[in-house]
């Protein structure tokens, strides 16, 4: 039976309401109405952690890899929470999980086909999900407790690093303390899911913690935070020593995340610049703005915005770069906005605002032109 007449038969006995009309909608996409993992055509399972479509075989060797790596459900015959649902559509399917998985398949790697040897698909599938071998180093979880129950577990330590101590010996990196991730509780767990599980973690690194609530949303935010507060710590003993290293005609460039947070609402960026300037250095800040932000006259302001408050709070010389032009597809949009007239911001601002922000625009316009 083809998908769409399988969608019939479902629609005839019973009604495709709220979240089940999610899951529809998403197993008709075309990337997933082959198996995620051998090609096989309409899958008619799921993996709904992991957010894969499966056939039958794959199926098979998910279920035995447990459910704490691959919830394996029937897309007909299985009743489906509402949260199983959500975190099928919030992977986005197919494309976008073996996008995850698969970043790193080696080319001599072959994927396996539908008719492959049980064994075949086995290691695979089983270097795929669970050991992770395909995955991007940065995405990988190594788990230094084995999580024996989904549902049992109360608090577990995770030993987190994007890269091995063997990684960083061979090359330049240093190894600056070890990040570790308590889970203290959390739904839809499953070991080394990335994009499904909601953990409430407390990160530590060194003295230092911070907590989350929401791993997918602030994690990476919180990390960041912590290492800058790291950094901090670390500015007068690790830091310094890595300074000894360079010349004095070296130029050094200190590639910053772009979380514009930590550089106007924490001092760390300051404390920094001002540690190395009491180092003798000379230091200038480069603000890349993304070409793609500039699209249009208010969003072209609050860009502005955005690096004046970088300008203030480091107060430093300071150059703003549009990046990323190369993916600004008319480039005269932007053109207008390098050499900006007050005249010419003030009315495309009225234009689009309320008279009442008249006051408010005259004066940003004036500025803008002036940075
Ligand atoms: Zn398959």
């Amino acid at each position: 039976m083809s998908t769409a007449n399988r969608y019939q038969h479902i629609k005839s006995t019973k009604p495709v309401v709220g979240k089940a009309r999610k899951l529809k909608d998403l197993m008709i996409k075309s990337d997933n109405r082959i198996c995620a993992d051998c090609g096989a055509p309409d899958p008619k399972w799921a993996s709904a952690n992991i957010g894969v479509f499966l056939c039958l075989k794959c199926g098979d060797v998910h279920r035995a890899l447990g459910p704490d790596i691959s919830k394996v459900l029937s897309v007909t015959l299985d009743d489906w929470s509402d949260s199983d649902i959500d975190s099928m559509v919030e992977v986005g399917g197919n494309s976008h999980a073996n996008s995850i998985y698969e970043a790193f398949l080696p080319k001599d790697h072959l994927k396996p086909k539908p008719d492959s040897t049980m064994e075949y698909m086995t290691k695979i599938i089983r270097a795929k999900y669970e050991t992770q071998d395909f995955l991007k180093p940065s995405l990988r979880i190594s788990s230094r407790s084995s999580f024996k129950s989904t549902t049992s577990m109360k608090s577990v330590d995770i030993n987190f690093s994007s890269t091995s101590r063997k990684d960083i010996s061979e090359d330049t990196r240093e190894f600056v303390g070890e990040l570790n991730i308590t889970l203290v509780k959390g739904t839809n767990l499953a070991v080394r899911d990335m994009l499904t599980s909601n953990p409430y973690v407390v990160l530590t690194l060194g003295p230092r913690r911070a907590d989350c609530y929401e791993l997918k949303l602030d994690l990476l935010y919180l990390f960041l935070h912590l290492f800058v507060l790291h950094l901090e710590d670390s500015l007068d003993d690790w830091f310094d020593e890595q300074l000894e290293n360079y010349l004095d005609d070296d130029y050094l460039v200190f590639d910053c995340p772009g979380q514009i947070e930590l550089f106007t609402h924490v001092p760390v960026l300051r404390n920094f610049v001002e540690h190395l300037k009491r180092k003798i250095f000379n230091v200038c800040a480069v603000y890349l703005l993304d070409s793609r932000f500039v699209s249009d006259v208010t969003k072209y302001i609050s860009g502005c915005m955005a690096s004046l408050s970088a300008m203030i709070q480091l107060e430093l010389p300071h150059i703003n770069i549009l990046s990323k032009m190369d993916l600004i597809s008319n480039k005269k949009d932007v053109e207008e906005y390098l050499d900006p007239n007050a005249q010419v911001l003030l009315s495309q601002l009225n234009r689009q605002m309320a008279p009442w922000f008249g006051k408010l625009n005259k004066c940003l316009a004036e500025l803008v032109s002036l940075l």
